[in-house]
């Protein structure tokens, strides 16, 4: 039996990869402007740093980790998501120290094992960007404004940024008790999984799709009104920034985020053209993260955007495949020698040129270049050869003419350039 891929990990193939490579330095190039630096985790991390960071009753940790025990017996993760991996990592090489305030972009793959459907799988992937080191609004307002420009510069559109706060260590339990409190009573409303999550993590419950449990949410009390003088200020100063940029935003007080870690300003970027899986990007404050994984306080805001999803909403289905500036065509074993040595010194020289391998016949040769879009074809046989001349055809015009060989790599430059 031929083996085949595994369910939910997808293969990007040649034609869509450049899609990717366009969102990846898209990202590169805007990042850049706000001075942001690549980070690079590993795919493997202790269960430990998930499990404290993102919280041991969220849905993540508690039933989506691709969690084993290697060799020694430690217990290994595939990274779920890059935020606590980067906080991790910037502790442990004192980056706090050397200064204190650290921007940094991811770009990745993660594993969770969620049930595959369209816009999720269990391999996907993220860019991430994070703040470290500051606990001013500045912070919160200046990644939303990268965020938003990025998926503009994108040429996406019809877009929706929901701000909320989510509170403090001080604020939060009050609520999270009250909502304990207010959904007691509409138990039995709730789906199985909701009904789990009332004991453990309550706040997840805004997050489930299922309406029964919107039904019951109706009348909830709404976390911002349980936010303490501190958090209240905060959110205020994050939305009067993103008015002065300009910014459009929606608040949406029922918006909570799947994560233990968030504290204080969260946010999604939600596209009406998703479907079920409308949230391209999710994020939000991580006040409290470093001193949970152990290390000292060390405030963070963060987002992650899914590449997945940004690339189904990309605008235009126009391909952005590269073609070849040139294939050569040869007869005779000879001039297939030479056309040989002949595609490497076009390559040396900067251009892309294609052979064929096969030995076909000029028509198919022919073919092939049309196949592969190649705007010129060089014609070479013994008979030109000897000569020391090539035919060059212009394939959208058809135009064929004789020029020197030793003219190609000239001519060739200069009709690309056209
Ligand atoms: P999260 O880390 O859960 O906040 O997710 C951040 C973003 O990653 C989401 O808004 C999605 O765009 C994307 N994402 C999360 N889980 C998946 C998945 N299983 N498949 C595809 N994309 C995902």
């Amino acid at each position: 039996m031929q083996i085949k891929g595994i369910r939910g990990f997808k293969d990007i193939l040649p034609g869509e990869v450049e899609k990717w490579q366009l969102v990846e330095s898209e990202a590169r190039r805007i990042f850049g402007l706000f001075g942001f630096s690549e980070f690079r985790i590993p795919l493997l991390e202790r269960t430990e740093l998930f499990a404290r960071s993102i919280g041991e009753a969220t849905d993540i940790v508690g039933k989506e980790m691709y969690t084993f025990l290697d060799r020694d017996g430690d217990s290994l993760t595939l990274r779920p998501e890059a935020t606590a991996s980067i906080v991790r990592a910037y502790l442990e090489h004192g980056l706090n120290q050397k200064n204190p305030v650290g921007k940094y972009y991811f770009v990745g793959p993660m594993f969770r094992y969620e049930r595959p459907q369209k816009g999720r799988y269990r391999q996907f992937h993220q860019i991430d960007a994070e703040v470290l080191g500051v606990q001013e609004a500045w912070a919160d307002a200046e990644i939303l404004v990268m965020l938003m420009r990025y998926l503009e510069a994108l040429g996406i559109e019809n877009l929706s940024l929901q701000i909320n706060s989510l509170g403090c260590p001080q604020c939060r339990p009050p609520y999270k008790k009250e909502i304990q409190t207010f959904l007691q009573t509409r138990r039995n409303l709730l789906c199985e999984d909701c009904q789990r999550r009332l004991e453990t993590n309550p706040l997840r419950i805004f997050d489930c799709k299922n309406e029964d449990c919107q039904a019951a949410l109706t009348e909830a009390p709404e976390v911002l009104s349980f936010l303490c003088p501190e958090c209240r200020n905060h959110f205020e100063r994050v939305k009067t920034l993103l008015d002065d940029l300009r910014l459009s935003y929606a608040v949406n007080p029922r918006m909570v985020r799947g994560l233990d870690y968030y504290t204080r300003t969260a946010f999604e970027v939600v596209a009406g053209e998703l479907g079920a899986q409308n949230a391209v990007s999710g994020g939000g404050r991580y006040d409290a993260l470093a001193e949970e994984i152990g290390g000292p306080a060390v405030p963070g805001i963060g987002f992650a955007i899914g590449m997945e999803r940004l690339i189904m909403l990309l605008p235009g289905k126009r391909s952005l495949a590269r073609h070849p500036q040139i294939f050569l065509a040869t007869l005779g074993d000879k001039a297939r020698r030479r056309g040989f040595s002949l595609a490497q010194e076009l390559r040396d020289n900067g251009i892309w040129a294609e052979v064929d391998y096969e030995e076909k016949s000029l028509k198919s040769q022919m073919r092939q270049a049309d196949r592969m879009k190649t705007p010129l074809v060089l014609i070479l046989g013994e008979e030109e050869l000897k000569k020391n001349q090539v035919i060059i055809r212009n394939m959208a015009t058809k135009v064929q003419e004789e020029i020197p060989l030793g003219e190609i790599i000239r001519i060739v430059e200069n009709k690309s350039k056209q």
